[in-house]
């Protein structure tokens, strides 16, 4: 749609954007929500996607991840078969409820900075222990982890100005087993609930991480696998008000297909355990 309000589109920010930020600018990616809804209050874009930030980087750390790298761009990518998250890479970006253009445009960071419940990119970086790296208006660096990012439906901890700049996902987290479950009304759906469980390599623990059916990404976490009462017990504890509540599912419809796909996680992780 178009945007009438905004009067201009810096296409080539400085390689440090962020100083000349103010009240009325947007931050620009792959656009695919800022025009499709009217914003009023906006009156200047500043094109992310002109920097040249590299969009996918192996380190010895892991893997580091640009805000502006696109989803197709991810899916693309060539997993090390040692890196046994993949499978959870590919699974996230086909969640997207996308359209052609959406998939082609759509960016890691825009997901996680828009902060939908239902963003997938939120629920990979959660579920793998990510770090995001943010960029202050006045030169200052602060790191987050990404479970504490989000603070409820399209709200996230970020201040006026400040921009997501990579996410880092640590090595350990990349070669740790996974199984997930994810639920919508329909094949191409908008997620209800998204459920993640990871278990580090060697290991016996179990991280289990709640996305789309709550507000923000919820995680329960366990030194060994939990039996199947204490793992019900825990995501009955999880507080009503995180539960949400939207067209695609009540929080009391929510509550129970978390607690039935914990289950099925828990035993797929429990069967590749047994010697
Ligand atoms: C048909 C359709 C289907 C969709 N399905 C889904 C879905 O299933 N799940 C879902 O979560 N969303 C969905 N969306 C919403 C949206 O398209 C996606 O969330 C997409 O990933 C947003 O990414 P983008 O790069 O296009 O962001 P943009 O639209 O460019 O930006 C989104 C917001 O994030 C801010 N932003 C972008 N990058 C940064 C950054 N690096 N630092 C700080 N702020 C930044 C922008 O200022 C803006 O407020 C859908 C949209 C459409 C039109």
């Amino acid at each position: 749609m178009d945007l009438t309000t905004i009067t201009e589109v810096i296409r080539r920010p400085s390689e440090r954007p962020g100083p000349e930020w103010h009240e009325g600018d947007a931050w620009l990616a792959g656009g695919t929500w800022l025009y499709s809804v009217e914003q009023p209050h906006l009156r200047r874009l500043i094109d992310l996607t002109a920097l040249p930030w590299e969009p996918l980087l192996r380190t010895d750390q892991g893997l580091e991840i640009s805000a502006t790298c696109t989803v197709r761009d991810l899916y693309a990518f060539a997993w090390p078969t040692h890196w046994t998250s993949g499978n959870l890479f590919r699974k996230s970006c086909e969640a997207f409820l996308s359209s052609f253009k959406v998939w082609n445009a759509a960016t890691v960071g825009g997901n996680i900075c828009l902060s939908l419940p239902a963003g997938p990119m939120i629920t990979l970086a959660a579920a793998l222990d990510a770090r995001y790296e943010l960029w202050a208006p006045d030169g200052s660096v602060r790191f987050v982890d990404a479970l504490d990012f989000v603070t409820g439906d399209h709200r996230n901890i970020l201040a006026p100005g400040e921009l997501l700049r990579r996410v880092t996902v640590p090595e350990h987290a990349l070669r740790a087993r996974t199984a997930h479950r994810r639920f919508a009304l329909t094949r191409l759906g908008r997620s209800t609930v998204f459920v993640v469980g990871t278990q580090r390599a060697g290991a016996n623990n179990l991280a289990l991480t709640i996305t789309a059916g709550t507000t923000r990404p919820v995680r329960l976490a366990f030194d060994s696998l939990p039996d199947a009462r204490t793992l019900r017990q825990c995501v009955d504890d999880v507080p009503d008000g995180l539960w949400f509540a939207d067209p695609n599912g009540t929080p009391d419809h929510r509550r129970h297909l978390t607690r039935y796909f914990a289950e099925e996680i828990r035993r797929e992780l429990t069967a590749g355990n047994l010697p």
